[in-house]
């Protein structure tokens, strides 16, 4: 019982509070430092579009929780928005 091997229990609380409610991470466009607001009660694993703060860019964030409730946040440009081709 002292280290499960099993990072995503259906049961793990969050939105009890103790999990992270933001992050930091780096703009993939204009590299600048942005810190992002998460919503634990979405779910383990996210991934969602946001927009830039300071370049206003779009951007597909993945947020994925492990067992401690801490977030781990990938950023990255999402160049399929209004590109085909
Ligand atoms: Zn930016």
């Amino acid at each position: 019982m002292i280290s499960s091997p099993d990072p995503l229990d259906d049961d793990f609380p969050l939105g009890d509070g103790t999990a992270d409610t933001e992050a930091e991470g780096t703009c993939p466009y204009c590299g600048e430092g942005v810190t992002i607001a998460l919503d634990p009660g979405s779910g383990a694993a996210q991934e969602y579009v946001e927009d830039c703060q300071v370049c206003c860019r779009p951007w597909t964030v993945r947020a994925n929780y492990d067992g401690d409730g801490a977030a781990t946040v990938e950023v990255e440009a999402n160049d399929e928005v209004g590109g085909e081709e």
